[in-house]
């Protein structure tokens, strides 16, 4: 390697996963450089959560981090960890350092079949992360009256819509959103397209937010004319644009191999709905991209808390480490691409057909085990899972 990882360690069984990773399954093949960063709860703590910043400094510096689940405190966290305040979430400060969109992809297995029988491929969610309904303010009426929209310009000048005239008690709630927010998460969703040669879907509801929704139809389009339709005719891939029912619709009949573009809500619900039809939250892989080219990879589940106190008790885990170890595997093939190390993305693609074939082959963990369709299922521990991948790694 000739450019650092951004290595950003975490929290409780999803730690301990970290090291056996590393120890088993990339040391031992890689001459791994990385600059540590240890997001802990308590070297946040330590740091009044200082280090989080940085280690999104140094993925604005280097391009490419790897990271680990960590804990968001809340009342629980503070006391069992005697926080000096409610650390907010470092997911929600590394996204509005690098300004990203979250992509989720599915890892798709033999015997693990997703519960819509028309997907083949993986389907790829990409979330907007910032505004609407997540940054809202809310009023509840308490009766009649009159709501209205005001906005007020720098020069004083106001703009009013009448929201309703209020006969009785009610709710109300205003929300926004920005355009530069709305062009950087069409340009990560364009780029990362081109990146995996996929084709991109986009839906909102324009029909009837004719000014909201269609703003958000309108700048994917301009964005798309002005700078990718060439790469897109080039690759022979498509973008396209449909009202969210219909997209809704077309997924369930889709073959997959596709990426689908949502709002915020829309992706926040969607994910969930795409992953649990695929089968399960520690088979996704999660990835930020920024619209400069940063990239951040991590698994799309937590810190699987209730494993680690299991683990701190002595007792067994079974524990899945297929979404940590593709973390590992997209960041280091993302810096063999940038730093033109084709050894380091040989080696990535190696780990994951290994992993791969391991669960295929009836070895894995319990999680999967329940609702695998094989025969004849091996149920692992979360280390002999881990050491069962470097067997057929090597014998690969
Ligand atoms: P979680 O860690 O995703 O785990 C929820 C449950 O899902 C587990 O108890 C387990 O079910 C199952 N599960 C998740 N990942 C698994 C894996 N790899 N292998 C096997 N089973 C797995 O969510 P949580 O327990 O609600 O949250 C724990 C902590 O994670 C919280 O402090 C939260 O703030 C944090 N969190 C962090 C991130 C992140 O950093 N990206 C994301 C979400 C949550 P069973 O117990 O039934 O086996
Ligand atoms: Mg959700």
């Amino acid at each position: 390697m000739t450019t650092p990882l951004v290595e950003m360690d975490g929290d409780e069984m999803t730690r301990i996963l970290w090291q056996m990773i590393k120890d088993e399954l990339i040391l031992p093949y890689v001459d791994l450089k990385t600059e540590y960063y240890d997001l802990g709860l308590a070297h946040r703590n330590e740091t009044d959560d200082q280090v989080t910043v940085d280690s999104a400094n140094a993925t604005l510096k280097y391009g490419v981090a790897v990271k680990c689940a960590t804990i968001t405190p809340n009342a629980a966290r503070v006391k069992e960890y005697g926080l000096k305040e409610m650390w907010k979430s470092p997911n929600g400060t590394i996204r509005a350092m690098l300004d990203g969109t979250v992509f989720r992809a599915p890892i798709l297995v033999k015997g693990i079949e997703p519960g819509v029988r028309s997907w083949e491929k993986p389907i790829t969610l990409a979330r907007h992360a910032y505004g609407d309904v997540y940054k809202n303010t809310e009023i509840k009426v308490a009766g009649p009256g009159r709501a209205e929209l005001v906005f007020t310009a720098e020069d004083g000048t106001e703009t009013r819509e009448l929201i309703h005239e209020f006969k009785g008690p009610g709710i109300l709630q205003g929300i926004h959103n920005t355009e530069k927010s709305i062009q950087s998460f069409a340009r990560a969703c364009f780029n990362y397209a081109v990146d995996t040669r996929q084709d991109l879907w986009f839906a909102t509801k324009d029909t009837i937010s004719k000014k909201y929704d269609h703003t958000f139809k309108d700048i994917f389009q301009d964005i798309y004319e002005t700078e990718y339709r060439e790469k897109f005719e080039d690759l022979g891939i498509e973008y396209f644009y449909t009202l969210i029912d219909d997209a809704v619709a077309r997924v369930m009949k889709a073959k997959g191999g596709f990426i689908w573009a949502c709002k915020n809500y829309d992706g926040d619900v969607m994910s969930d709905m795409v992953s649990s039809a695929f089968g399960s939250l520690a088979m996704m892989t999660s990835v930020l991209v920024s619209p400069s080219g940063v990239y951040e990879y991590e698994a799309a589940h937590g810190t699987v808390q209730r494993h680690y106190y299991k683990h701190l008790k002595g007792e067994e885990t079974s524990t899945n480490s297929v979404a940590t170890i593709f973390a590992w595997t997209g960041a280091l093939k993302k810096r063999g691409e940038l730093d033109a190390i084709p050894a380091l993305g040989e080696f990535a693609d190696r780990l994951e057909k290994a992993t791969i074939a391991t669960i295929e082959s009836g070895r894995m963990t319990k999680d999967l085990a329940l609702i695998t369709s094989l025969q004849d299922v091996k149920v692992l521990n979360s280390q002999d899972f881990i050491r069962e991948i470097r067997r057929t790694f090597e014998n690969m």
